[in-house]
């Protein structure tokens, strides 16, 4: 999602003049976009505003922006700590860039601007074009959560759930179809609650699923509970719905989901994948997982790991816990950090293992493969994604950007599969 409001950001300051530069040295205005799921995201900034610093010692400073998460938190805080910081402000208050620039530039006034104003910053954004038409575009539907797991900031730093409607979101998808887009990755914090006056997720799909020019689409992250049957039904109905649902199970061990408050048990987890592999078998599943959650034993970790061998994960995002302040998971008593840490190695072990077996059973066969980009035009080399979103990298004499093809698998790593078109 920083990703889509980087670009988002990057649209607005088009609008009042602003280029984009690669070169640090020569930028008058730094914007940081911060993420406050990762671990010590606070220090991170201070770290990049003091390198920035560094850079300019000799030099007029530019404007610093800091925003994002870790600026939604922090908000007054961040301006008091670090006077080279000249404005803060939320995921849900990028829309005013073009006031926030004027109070800085004009009225040389510091800013810290944190409200939840998220519908206010759709209809904003809704007059402005984007410019982000990749071969694979993000597209946000849906922004915060009511969920509170007890783990999470994002209820605190991104808010309440909101749906933008239906018809913002495909008139952006025209507008990115137009400029070139063949994938679309609907986003939210939790996007299949998406509802927009009861036009759910399911239907949206259905609909971008009759576009011309639309050649695939995913969506992410979405919640177990809230995978209801008709946007499982969609997964068979929809064919350019691709047949890889992430899905976050956090833990094998209903007594944790429930200390994690993750309103679903492991039970309800199984049942929603059945239901999804009875509707389309060729559906594969990939997941979070956190290790080491306060009060997790031996034999709730054996349970994640028992997890592995009964749902086809074909990609573990795996991670130790640790506290975010403000969030009630960082008031509990945090486990040995040497046990949490084997039980992740463990964990990642058997992860890798089946990563590995399962691209092993890839070689020789073909795989379809939407190219986004070229890696390296001199050598050739062209990379895209199959229906599983397996990076894949093929060299080919022509530019095979925006194309779909097949093609055989002839090696791989542990992150990317190589190979040939097969014609
Ligand atoms: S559902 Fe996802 S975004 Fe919402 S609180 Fe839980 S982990 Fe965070």
């Amino acid at each position: 999602m920083n990703e889509y409001d980087s670009n988002r950001i990057l649209d607005l300051f088009k609008k009042i003049g602003y280029t984009q530069t690669e070169n640090i040295s020569e930028t008058s205005c730094y914007v940081l976009n911060t993420c406050h799921i990762r671990e010590k995201a606070t220090d991170k900034v201070y770290d990049d505003v003091g390198r920035l610093k560094k850079k300019f010692r000799n030099k007029k400073k530019p404007i610093l922006l800091v925003t994002g998460c870790v600026a939604q938190a922090e908000g007054e805080e961040m301006l008091k700590r670090e006077s080279y910081i000249d404005g803060v402000f939320g995921p849900q208050s990028y829309h005013k860039i073009p006031k926030i620039m004027n109070k800085i530039e004009i009225e040389k006034r510091r800013v810290n601007s944190t409200e939840f104003d998220v519908i206010e910053k759709f209809d904003s954004l809704n007059l402005i074009k984007t410019k982000d038409s990749k071969t694979s575009s993000f597209l946000t539907i849906q922004e915060g959560c009511d969920k509170f797991c007890n783990f999470c900031v994002v209820p605190y730093t991104r808010g309440p759930e909101y749906s933008r409607s239906n018809h913002e979101i495909i008139s952006e998808a025209k507008q990115l179809i137009d400029g070139g887009t063949k994938e679309i990755t609907l986003l939210g914090q939790n996007v299949n609650a998406y509802n927009s006056k009861n036009f759910l997720l399911s239907d949206l799909i259905c609909e971008l699923n009759e576009m011309s020019g639309l050649e695939r689409i995913r969506y992410t992250t979405s919640h177990p509970k809230d995978m209801t049957d008709d946007l499982i039904g969609a997964y068979k109905n929809c064919q350019k719905l691709m047949p890889l649902v992430h899905l976050p199970v956090q833990s094998g061990s209903s007594k944790i989901l429930k200390l994690m408050n993750r309103k679903h048990n492991i039970n309800d987890y199984f049942g929603t994948v059945k239901k999804l592999k009875d509707k389309n078998s060729s559906i594969k599943f990939s997941s979070d997982f956190i290790i080491g959650y306060p009060g997790e034993t031996d034999e709730d970790f054996n349970l994640t790991l028992a997890l592995l061998d009964k749902v086809d994960f074909i990609n573990s995002y795996s991670f130790v816990f640790s506290p975010r302040p403000g969030t009630p998971a960082s008031k509990l008593k945090i486990i040995d950090e040497k046990i949490a840490k084997k039980r992740l190695m463990i964990f990642q072990r058997k992860s890798d293992e089946i990563v590995k077996n399962y691209r092993q059973k890839l070689l020789d066969k073909k795989v379809e493969v939407l190219f986004e980009n070229s890696l390296n035009k001199k050598e050739g080399e062209y990379f895209g994604r199959d229906k599983y979103a397996n990076a894949v990298i093929v060299k080919n004499d022509q530019d095979l950007t925006g194309k779909i093809y097949d093609v055989k698998v002839t090696n791989f790593n542990q992150n990317t599969l190589f190979g040939e078109i097969s014609l």
